[in-house]
């Protein structure tokens, strides 16, 4: 055994107990089944309490068991220090379905084992390629793919293209990597997904000093992607790509791009775009803005030397950006003023901005296994059964303002915060309350105690909902002709979310553009991923793929890219040069999306956001349950379950059917 964790060699038993108090009991149950098989960890008593109305969420009932789990994580902690706490097995793989079972609080499907391993995050490659013969296979070398982004998706797309051996450039357009958390550095910009499960499954040890990481922690970690897979030789920065453009004859992606020394074209086999779709900003035409001579940016682009010690403000936009925005700033701004057209419903976190306690990251780094039993504890409890019911509209419901018993509960828990907060302001309360019920905008999730609500009781912050006239040279004129004099106006006005691939010209075969295809009712996808006529090209977050419930926005990147990798690699396989997905495929899988929408609270007509575009419906949102996509997406050329098919629940089994993503069957190769 190797000797290790250095920090933990040096602890005292004090320093263990002190750790392990402050532990999820139902993490360290499951972990500890898993390492030891002690049978005392199963029987233990539960209580189930409805978070959010409809998360069910397991803890352990008795406090007594509480202390005895965690004498025994200490004990063990103890005795593994004592060994030289080495190199440690994960203990007997039968021995998961129990042990994730134990930590969820309730049975893991069987069928759903294998997505939930990978969710547990032991295989750092769980999502990426293997080749049966351990090296790819002849003509690897004749193939190569151009990635476009180095965000998320793209970074996970050039480490995984980098593992399997398949050549590939990744282009670009800023001066550095991490997409979105290089280019939003406003002040207060944090995730708020959990960052548990905001890494790929091979990030599951990067240090999380929070729970919900700020800009820099998550632009660090996509920082060490790069580093770690030693991808900065294989990425062209400052280099932005204009058009791609099928090559017939060649059966290869012409791609033009602009660096720093001009116009550049790359020929490529495949293309895998990972240019999000929250990455444009959206700059609305203000009256006069041209002639303000004060400063002014959008939140995505913030000025590195904007000061804002005694400023007047104003900010428009009052989504999640400008809500996190604000109660950063009203501290050094003289007056803020808050532009609001619509208010979003609000979701507090107690201690949503705090760090971990120290104990949380010691354990972190010194309990083995203990970041993946808590990852896939954060991620079932988001499972679609779970989480699905709150975007669910009931028709047999009536009620004004929600649409479903669930949805129902949600506002009530929601408007008792609000109360709660703005009660002695009845003009306030009723500026910050939606007409449009929760769950149909994308939940704001603030701190408890420092959220704008707090920030809307100061006298130095001003709420303004009679809209903007225009700007003037040192002002914010609204329509009946008040003026707030301001030094500097943020626009927190979001993205052109709807105008996926936007400003890039997509052309597939015989010259199309990406604009036929969308023209009937805006951007849709096979999967998320794929288009007709537009063979071996690649979406990563692309149309319908921000999944509200069950994955997040990295596991669905992380299985788009999946997707796009095996079919390359079944296309080296099987010596072919292309696949493509067929039109009627293609709207086959758009007809299962379309009517699942239907039934969907982000359609409520009361709302208009991003979630809907001009047509009516969503090219963004994926209403469907992601066991659905899961299975939808892993396996395209049949490498891995060729002769195995894939067990689903059986409520799902009608959709599931109505899609074949299979090499001969939906998808052609040529
Ligand atoms: P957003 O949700 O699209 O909100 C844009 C805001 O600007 C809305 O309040 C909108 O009002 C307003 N607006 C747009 N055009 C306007 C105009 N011409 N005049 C006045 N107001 C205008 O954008 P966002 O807040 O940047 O968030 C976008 C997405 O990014 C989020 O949904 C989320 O997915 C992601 N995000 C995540 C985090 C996080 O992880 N913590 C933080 C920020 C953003 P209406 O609602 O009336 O249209």
């Amino acid at each position: 055994m190797t000797r290790g964790r250095p920090e933990l060699l040096e602890a005292g038993d004090e320093t263990i107990d002190d750790a392990v108090r402050h532990a999820d009991p139902m993490v360290l149950r499951g972990l500890l089944y898993q390492l030891t098989g002690d049978e005392e960890l199963v029987d233990v008593p539960l209580a189930m309490t409805v978070v959010g109305g409809c998360r069910e969420m397991y803890r352990i009932a008795e406090r007594s068991d509480v202390e005895r789990i965690r004498a025994k994580a200490a004990a063990f902690l103890r005795e593994y220090r004592d060994s030289g706490a080495g190199d440690l097995p994960i203990g007997p793989r039968e021995r998961l379905h129990r042990s994730l079972s134990l930590t969820a609080g309730v049975e893991v499907d069987p069928r759903e084992l294998e997505l939930w391993v990978e969710e547990l995050a032991l295989d750092p490659l769980a999502r990426g390629l293997r080749w049966p013969e351990g090296t790819p296979p002849e003509g690897t070398a004749d193939f190569s793919v151009l990635v476009i982004g180095a965000g998320m998706g793209g970074l996970n797309a050039a480490a995984l293209l980098k593992q399997a051996g398949i050549a590939f450039t990744v282009l670009e357009k800023n001066s550095a990597v991490g997409g979105t958390w290089y280019e939003n550095r406003y002040p207060g910009a944090r995730v708020d997904s959990p960052s548990r499960v905001y890494t790929h499954v091979y990030g599951v040890d990067f240090p999380h000093p929070y729970p919900y990481c700020p800009q820099e922690v998550n632009e660090g970690y996509f920082n060490w992607v790069a580093d770690t897979f030693d991808l900065r030789d294989a990425i062209r920065l400052h280099t932005e790509v204009t058009s791609i453009v099928w090559d017939d004859a060649e059966q290869v992606w012409e791609v033009t791009a602009e660096d720093l020394d001009g116009t550049r074209t790359w020929r490529a086999n495949a293309v895998i775009s990972a240019v999000g779709f929250l990455s444009r900003p959206n700059i609305p035409k203000l009256p006069g803005i041209e002639q303000f001579r004060g400063r002014w940016c959008h939140t995505a682009r913030w000025p590195a030397d904007l000061d804002l010690t005694g400023a007047r403000v104003a900010v428009i936009g009052t989504g999640c950006t400008g809500y996190q925005l604000i109660p950063e700033i009203v501290a050094d701004a003289e007056h803020v003023y808050v532009f609001q057209r619509s208010p979003n419903w609000i979701y507090h976190a107690p201690g949503y901005l705090d760090p971990y306690p120290d104990q949380v990251t010691w354990l972190d780094r010194n309990l083995p296994y203990l970041t993946n039993f808590s990852r896939f504890s954060v991620s079932y409890m988001q499972r679609p059964q779970n989480t699905l019911t709150a975007l669910l509209v009931d028709p047999d419901f009536a009620d004004e303002h929600a649409v479903s018993a669930v949805n129902k509960a949600i506002r009530d828990e929601r408007m008792a915060f609000l109360r709660k907060k703005l009660g002695s302001r009845p003009d306030l309360l009723e500026a910050m309350t939606p007409t449009a019920p929760p769950m149909s905008a994308r939940p704001v999730l603030v701190d408890q105690d420092h959220s704008i609500l707090d920030m809307l009781l100061r006298d130095d912050v001003t709420l303004e909902t009679r809209g903007v006239r225009r700007v003037t040279e040192d002002a914010v004129e609204l329509p009946d002709g008040t003026r707030h004099e301001v030094d500097v106006i943020v626009l927190a006005t979001g993205f052109r979310a709807n105008d996926f691939l936007w400003p890039m010209e997509v052309r597939g075969r015989g010259g199309r553009r990406i604009e036929e295809l969308w023209a009937k009712d805006g951007a849709r996808a096979y999967l998320g991923s794929m288009l007709p006529g537009f063979p071996n090209f690649f979406m990563v977050y692309g149309p319908n793929t921000n999944t509200l419930s069950g994955m997040q926005v990295v596991d669905m990147e992380e299985l788009t890219t999946r997707f796009a990798l095996e079919s390359i690699a079944g296309l080296l396989e099987q010596r072919r040069r292309s696949v493509e997905v067929t039109e009627d495929a293609y709207w086959r899988f758009n007809g299962v999306l379309d009517a699942a929408e239907q039934f969907m609270t982000y359609m409520d007509p009361r709302q208009s956001n991003y979630y809907q575009n001009d047509f009516g419906r969503s090219a963004a949102n994926n209403p469907l349950d992601t066991r659905l996509l899961w299975n939808w997406l892993r396996d395209p050329a049949g490498r891995r379950t060729a002769d195995a098919p894939l067990e689903i629940d059986e409520t799902l089994l009608d959709q599931y059917d109505a899609v074949h993503p299979r090499f001969g069957a939906d998808l052609v190769v040529e």
